[in-house]
């Protein structure tokens, strides 16, 4: 089966954000035909936009998942065509897929940059380019809402250093499609912005035990 590579972006700063992360990481490992690549340090990061807020934990996590789209049957079995009826994918269907584990963990809809339980954001799909409007009937009255069902590489990847930090771990070479430059040399200049205590390593992922350590 072919796949593809997807960089999904973690925060949280309700509750205990730790925890809350390190079971995020799993239910992302155990969504179907996912295979879990790399996790990043775990960071806690200063809240943008909204100050008046506890302080975030951000990582970021490495999934390999079908790259098929859609549901639509690409093996030549009937088992494969089984599966990937089973189990749609594409950029969207792992979209979806992050909202319902976000749901799961009680996210509430709260405003933007606001307080969140969990925080799911679809970085990269492999060398993907994705842009999907909203429909204008399911748009929010909140003008600061995203207009955009989904865009991927995230338009907030390459402006915030609490995804280019995390991201850089696991892929510093990597010129996200329509970059100019690499992940590492945008969390550089990113740090040069936003300054270096701006997002704090606090921990390093440990496979073996299954959780930052
Ligand atoms: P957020 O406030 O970060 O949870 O984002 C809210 C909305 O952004 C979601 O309901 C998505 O439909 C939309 N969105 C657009 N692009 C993306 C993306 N790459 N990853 C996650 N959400 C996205």
């Amino acid at each position: 089966m072919t796949t593809v590579r997807a960089y999904i972006g973690l925060g949280a700063n309700v509750g205990d954000a730790r925890k809350t992360l390190t079971a995020a990481v799993h239910a992302l490992a155990a969504l179907p035909g996912a295979a879990l690549v790399g996790v990043s340090r775990l960071y806690v990061t200063a809240p943008v936009e909204v100050a008046d807020q506890p302080d975030f934990h951000n990582a970021v996590v490495a999934l390999d998942v079908p790259a098929g789209r859609g549901g639509t049957a690409t093996g030549a079995s009937a088992a494969g065509a089984e599966a990937s009826r089973s189990a749609p994918t594409g950029p969207i269907a792992l979209l979806l897929a992050l909202k319902s584990i976000e749901r799961a963990f009680g996210r509430q809809d709260r405003f933007r940059y606001g307080p969140r339980e969990l925080d799911l954001d679809l970085l990269l799909f492999g060398e993907e380019r994705v842009l999907v409007e909203r429909p204008e009937e399911g748009r929010s009255p909140d003008p600061a809402k995203a207009t955009r069902l989904l865009e991927v590489p995230h338009p907030d990847a390459g402006r915030r250093l609490f995804v280019l930090a995390p991201l850089s771990d696991l892929a510093p070479d990597l010129i996200p499609p329509g970059w100019s430059e690499s992940v590492e040399q945008a969390r550089a200049r990113r740090e040069s912005i936003e300054g270096a205590s701006a997002v704090r390593p606090i921990a390093r992922w440990d496979s073996g035990s299954g959780a930052w350590v």
